[in-house]
Protein backbone atom coordinates (compact mmCIF):
# COMPACT_ATOMS: atom_id res chain seq x y z
CA UNK A 1 0.00 0.00 0.00
CA UNK A 2 1.38 3.54 -0.95
CA UNK A 3 1.92 5.52 2.10
CA UNK A 4 0.11 8.27 4.11
CA UNK A 5 -3.19 8.47 6.28
CA UNK A 6 -6.21 6.34 5.45
CA UNK A 7 -9.05 8.44 4.61
CA UNK A 8 -11.47 6.29 3.73
CA UNK A 9 -11.89 2.24 4.98
CA UNK A 10 -14.41 -0.23 3.40
CA UNK A 11 -14.25 -2.90 5.61
CA UNK A 12 -15.64 -6.61 4.18
CA UNK A 13 -18.42 -4.74 1.92
CA UNK A 14 -20.88 -7.00 0.09
CA UNK A 15 -24.07 -5.27 -1.43
CA UNK A 16 -26.77 -8.16 -2.95
CA UNK A 17 -29.62 -7.35 -5.09
CA UNK A 18 -31.62 -9.79 -5.09
CA UNK A 19 -29.65 -12.52 -6.19
CA UNK A 20 -27.40 -10.51 -8.00
CA UNK A 21 -24.44 -10.24 -5.70
CA UNK A 22 -23.05 -6.63 -6.47
CA UNK A 23 -19.81 -6.18 -4.36
CA UNK A 24 -18.32 -9.32 -2.34
CA UNK A 25 -16.25 -9.09 0.46
CA UNK A 26 -14.13 -6.02 -0.57
CA UNK A 27 -12.14 -4.13 1.49
CA UNK A 28 -10.49 -0.64 -0.26
CA UNK A 29 -8.41 1.60 2.00
CA UNK A 30 -8.63 5.07 0.19
CA UNK A 31 -4.80 7.42 0.88
CA UNK A 32 -5.19 10.91 1.63
CA UNK A 33 -4.74 13.23 -0.99
CA UNK A 34 -4.07 10.76 -3.62
CA UNK A 35 -5.87 9.97 -6.86
CA UNK A 36 -7.33 6.47 -6.51
CA UNK A 37 -8.56 4.37 -9.80
CA UNK A 38 -11.31 2.32 -9.34
CA UNK A 39 -11.39 0.43 -12.40
CA UNK A 40 -13.41 -2.72 -13.92
CA UNK A 41 -15.67 -4.13 -16.46
CA UNK A 42 -19.46 -3.42 -16.88
CA UNK A 43 -21.28 -4.50 -14.31
CA UNK A 44 -17.98 -5.10 -11.70
CA UNK A 45 -19.28 -3.44 -8.96
CA UNK A 46 -18.38 0.23 -9.31
CA UNK A 47 -21.34 2.43 -9.15
CA UNK A 48 -22.55 0.50 -6.29
CA UNK A 49 -19.26 0.84 -4.27
CA UNK A 50 -19.68 4.72 -4.43
CA UNK A 51 -23.65 4.07 -3.92
CA UNK A 52 -22.49 2.30 -0.86
CA UNK A 53 -19.83 4.54 0.34
CA UNK A 54 -21.89 7.99 -0.25
CA UNK A 55 -25.42 6.00 1.38
CA UNK A 56 -27.46 5.96 -1.37
CA UNK A 57 -27.53 2.53 -0.54
CA UNK A 58 -26.66 0.54 3.07
CA UNK A 59 -24.34 -2.30 2.29
CA UNK A 60 -25.70 -6.34 3.04
CA UNK A 61 -22.63 -6.30 5.52
CA UNK A 62 -19.71 -4.51 6.19
CA UNK A 63 -18.46 -1.41 7.16
CA UNK A 64 -17.38 2.10 5.95
CA UNK A 65 -14.90 4.34 8.06
CA UNK A 66 -14.59 8.12 7.13
CA UNK A 67 -11.33 9.52 9.00
CA UNK A 68 -11.94 6.62 11.39
CA UNK A 69 -15.73 7.70 11.72
CA UNK A 70 -18.31 4.85 11.08
CA UNK A 71 -20.57 6.13 8.24
CA UNK A 72 -21.85 2.91 7.31
CA UNK A 73 -25.77 3.58 6.08
CA UNK A 74 -25.95 7.00 7.49
CA UNK A 75 -28.33 9.35 5.27
CA UNK A 76 -26.43 10.47 2.06
CA UNK A 77 -26.77 14.29 3.07
CA UNK A 78 -24.87 13.73 6.64
CA UNK A 79 -22.23 12.25 4.75
CA UNK A 80 -22.00 15.01 2.29
CA UNK A 81 -21.78 17.62 5.43
CA UNK A 82 -19.10 14.95 6.67
CA UNK A 83 -16.90 15.87 3.32
CA UNK A 84 -17.82 13.44 0.78
CA UNK A 85 -18.87 14.92 -2.29
CA UNK A 86 -19.44 12.96 -5.84
CA UNK A 87 -20.55 12.60 -9.07
CA UNK A 88 -23.01 10.34 -11.34
CA UNK A 89 -22.31 8.10 -14.34
CA UNK A 90 -25.76 9.24 -15.53
CA UNK A 91 -25.24 12.96 -15.25
CA UNK A 92 -27.91 14.27 -13.44
CA UNK A 93 -28.38 17.64 -13.64
CA UNK A 94 -31.72 19.72 -12.45
CA UNK A 95 -33.28 20.50 -15.88
CA UNK A 96 -34.92 23.35 -16.12
CA UNK A 97 -32.81 26.07 -14.15
CA UNK A 98 -29.01 27.33 -15.04
CA UNK A 99 -25.70 25.77 -14.70
CA UNK A 100 -25.12 28.27 -11.79
CA UNK A 101 -28.39 27.25 -9.49
CA UNK A 102 -27.54 23.74 -10.10
CA UNK A 103 -23.83 24.10 -8.78
CA UNK A 104 -25.13 26.31 -6.25
CA UNK A 105 -27.26 23.45 -5.18
CA UNK A 106 -24.58 21.46 -3.95
CA UNK A 107 -24.27 23.67 -0.95
CA UNK A 108 -27.52 22.82 0.09
CA UNK A 109 -27.03 20.42 2.57
CA UNK A 110 -24.46 22.72 4.37
CA UNK A 111 -26.83 26.00 4.43
CA UNK A 112 -28.77 26.55 7.16
CA UNK A 113 -32.57 26.43 7.48
CA UNK A 114 -32.91 28.30 3.96
CA UNK A 115 -36.74 29.33 4.93
CA UNK A 116 -36.66 29.92 8.62
CA UNK A 117 -33.62 32.37 7.57
CA UNK A 118 -35.70 33.79 4.76
CA UNK A 119 -38.35 34.98 7.01
CA UNK A 120 -36.32 35.52 10.59
CA UNK A 121 -32.66 36.72 9.29
CA UNK A 122 -33.36 38.45 6.32
CA UNK A 123 -29.29 39.93 5.99
CA UNK A 124 -28.12 36.10 6.95
CA UNK A 125 -30.12 35.01 4.32
CA UNK A 126 -28.74 37.39 1.86
CA UNK A 127 -25.48 36.75 2.64
CA UNK A 128 -25.15 33.27 2.44
CA UNK A 129 -27.04 33.47 -1.04
CA UNK A 130 -24.54 35.68 -2.24
CA UNK A 131 -21.25 34.15 -0.77
CA UNK A 132 -22.78 30.45 -2.36
CA UNK A 133 -23.09 32.66 -5.47
CA UNK A 134 -19.29 33.71 -5.71
CA UNK A 135 -18.19 30.39 -4.88
CA UNK A 136 -20.18 28.75 -7.58
CA UNK A 137 -18.69 31.41 -10.16
CA UNK A 138 -15.43 30.55 -8.35
CA UNK A 139 -15.94 26.66 -8.92
CA UNK A 140 -17.36 27.50 -12.96
CA UNK A 141 -14.01 29.24 -13.21
CA UNK A 142 -11.60 26.67 -11.73
CA UNK A 143 -13.28 23.88 -14.05
CA UNK A 144 -13.07 25.95 -17.04
CA UNK A 145 -16.30 26.76 -17.64
CA UNK A 146 -17.01 30.79 -16.20
CA UNK A 147 -19.33 30.96 -19.22
CA UNK A 148 -21.73 28.75 -18.89
CA UNK A 149 -23.39 30.52 -15.80
CA UNK A 150 -26.45 31.70 -17.48
CA UNK A 151 -27.02 28.82 -19.77
CA UNK A 152 -29.76 26.27 -19.43
CA UNK A 153 -28.92 22.85 -18.21
CA UNK A 154 -31.46 21.81 -20.80
CA UNK A 155 -28.96 23.22 -23.58
CA UNK A 156 -25.78 21.41 -22.34
CA UNK A 157 -23.87 18.42 -23.97
CA UNK A 158 -23.35 15.25 -22.48
CA UNK A 159 -19.45 16.35 -22.11
CA UNK A 160 -20.28 19.68 -20.45
CA UNK A 161 -22.87 18.34 -18.30
CA UNK A 162 -19.56 16.01 -16.65
CA UNK A 163 -18.16 19.31 -16.06
CA UNK A 164 -20.66 20.85 -14.02
CA UNK A 165 -21.63 17.88 -11.98
CA UNK A 166 -17.87 18.29 -11.05
CA UNK A 167 -18.13 21.85 -9.99
CA UNK A 168 -21.27 21.03 -7.91
CA UNK A 169 -19.84 18.11 -6.50
CA UNK A 170 -16.80 20.81 -5.38
CA UNK A 171 -19.62 23.25 -4.05
CA UNK A 172 -19.32 21.59 -0.43
CA UNK A 173 -15.79 21.61 -0.34
CA UNK A 174 -15.46 18.02 -0.24
CA UNK A 175 -11.83 16.22 1.54
CA UNK A 176 -12.90 13.31 -0.30
CA UNK A 177 -14.05 13.37 -4.23
CA UNK A 178 -15.91 10.63 -5.94
CA UNK A 179 -16.15 10.71 -9.83
CA UNK A 180 -17.92 8.50 -11.63
CA UNK A 181 -17.08 7.59 -15.09
CA UNK A 182 -16.47 11.33 -15.53
CA UNK A 183 -14.91 10.93 -18.91
CA UNK A 184 -17.28 8.48 -20.23
CA UNK A 185 -17.86 9.40 -24.19
CA UNK A 186 -15.20 11.94 -24.46
CA UNK A 187 -12.40 11.60 -27.26
CA UNK A 188 -9.07 11.67 -25.90
CA UNK A 189 -8.53 16.00 -26.07
CA UNK A 190 -11.56 16.25 -23.58
CA UNK A 191 -10.49 13.45 -21.27
CA UNK A 192 -7.14 14.66 -20.99
CA UNK A 193 -8.73 18.03 -19.97
CA UNK A 194 -10.69 16.39 -17.09
CA UNK A 195 -7.70 14.41 -16.10
CA UNK A 196 -5.79 17.60 -15.63
CA UNK A 197 -9.08 18.78 -13.80
CA UNK A 198 -8.66 15.58 -11.44
CA UNK A 199 -5.13 16.79 -10.89
CA UNK A 200 -5.84 20.13 -9.80
CA UNK A 201 -8.09 19.25 -7.52
CA UNK A 202 -6.13 16.28 -5.44
CA UNK A 203 -3.38 18.88 -5.87
CA UNK A 204 -5.25 21.51 -3.59
CA UNK A 205 -5.32 18.13 -0.64
CA UNK A 206 -8.37 16.82 -2.02
CA UNK A 207 -8.57 13.32 -2.28
CA UNK A 208 -10.69 11.53 -5.11
CA UNK A 209 -11.73 8.40 -6.59
CA UNK A 210 -11.90 8.11 -10.29
CA UNK A 211 -14.48 5.25 -11.18
CA UNK A 212 -13.51 4.39 -14.99
CA UNK A 213 -13.69 1.25 -17.65
CA UNK A 214 -10.70 3.26 -19.34
CA UNK A 215 -7.77 1.37 -18.33
CA UNK A 216 -5.01 3.59 -20.12
CA UNK A 217 -6.49 6.38 -18.74
CA UNK A 218 -6.66 5.73 -15.25
CA UNK A 219 -3.09 4.37 -15.37
CA UNK A 220 -1.97 7.69 -16.35
CA UNK A 221 -3.23 9.92 -13.19
CA UNK A 222 -3.93 7.65 -10.70
CA UNK A 223 -1.56 6.92 -7.57
CA UNK A 224 -3.20 3.54 -6.72
CA UNK A 225 -5.57 1.43 -8.36
CA UNK A 226 -8.68 -1.31 -7.32
CA UNK A 227 -9.53 -3.37 -9.60
CA UNK A 228 -13.24 -5.38 -9.21
CA UNK A 229 -14.65 -7.43 -11.80
CA UNK A 230 -18.18 -9.10 -10.82
CA UNK A 231 -18.05 -7.50 -7.46
CA UNK A 232 -14.88 -9.55 -6.54
CA UNK A 233 -11.61 -7.11 -5.46
CA UNK A 234 -9.02 -8.93 -7.77
CA UNK A 235 -5.85 -6.98 -7.77
CA UNK A 236 -4.61 -3.21 -6.06
CA UNK A 237 -1.77 -1.78 -6.56
CA UNK A 238 0.36 0.77 -8.62
CA UNK A 239 -0.76 1.77 -11.47
CA UNK A 240 2.49 -0.50 -13.04
CA UNK A 241 1.64 -3.58 -10.69
CA UNK A 242 -1.89 -3.75 -11.65
CA UNK A 243 -0.95 -3.14 -15.37
CA UNK A 244 0.79 -6.39 -15.34
CA UNK A 245 -0.96 -8.63 -12.99
CA UNK A 246 -2.52 -11.82 -14.89
CA UNK A 247 -6.12 -11.57 -13.25
CA UNK A 248 -6.26 -8.26 -14.47
CA UNK A 249 -5.49 -8.39 -18.29
CA UNK A 250 -7.99 -11.59 -18.13
CA UNK A 251 -11.06 -9.87 -16.56
CA UNK A 252 -10.40 -7.20 -19.40
CA UNK A 253 -9.41 -9.27 -22.34
CA UNK A 254 -11.93 -12.00 -21.51
CA UNK A 255 -14.59 -9.08 -21.96
CA UNK A 256 -13.81 -6.88 -23.98
CA UNK A 257 -14.96 -7.28 -27.89
P1 LIG B 1 -20.39 -0.95 -12.74
O1 LIG B 1 -20.61 0.44 -12.25
O2 LIG B 1 -19.05 -1.52 -12.38
O3 LIG B 1 -20.64 -1.09 -14.21
P2 LIG B 1 -22.71 -1.57 -11.09
O4 LIG B 1 -22.23 -1.31 -9.72
O5 LIG B 1 -23.58 -0.55 -11.71
O6 LIG B 1 -21.45 -1.93 -12.03
O7 LIG B 1 -23.50 -2.94 -11.12
C1 LIG B 1 -23.01 -4.15 -10.52
C2 LIG B 1 -24.10 -5.21 -10.62
O8 LIG B 1 -25.16 -4.86 -9.74
C3 LIG B 1 -24.74 -5.34 -11.99
O9 LIG B 1 -25.03 -6.69 -12.21
C4 LIG B 1 -25.98 -4.48 -11.89
O10 LIG B 1 -26.97 -4.94 -12.78
C5 LIG B 1 -26.38 -4.71 -10.44
N1 LIG B 1 -27.08 -3.54 -9.86
C6 LIG B 1 -26.56 -2.32 -9.63
N2 LIG B 1 -27.45 -1.49 -9.07
C7 LIG B 1 -28.60 -2.20 -8.94
C8 LIG B 1 -29.89 -1.93 -8.43
N3 LIG B 1 -30.21 -0.73 -7.93
N4 LIG B 1 -30.82 -2.92 -8.46
C9 LIG B 1 -30.51 -4.13 -8.95
N5 LIG B 1 -29.31 -4.47 -9.45
C10 LIG B 1 -28.36 -3.53 -9.45
MG1 LIG C 1 -21.10 2.12 -13.24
Amino acid sequence: MVEGITILEAKNISKLFGGVQALKNVDIKIQKSKIHGLIGPNGAGKSTFFNVVSGLYPPTEGQVLFNSSDITALPAEEINRMGISRTFQAGKLVPNITVLDNVMSGMYHHSSNPVKSFFFEPVKFHNEEKNTKNFALEMLKFIGIPDFAERWTSELVWIERQLVQIARALMSKPELLMLDEPTSGMGIEESKAVMNIIRRVRDMGVTVVVVSHDMSLITEISDWITVLDFGNKISEGSPQQVQQDPRVLEAYLGKEE
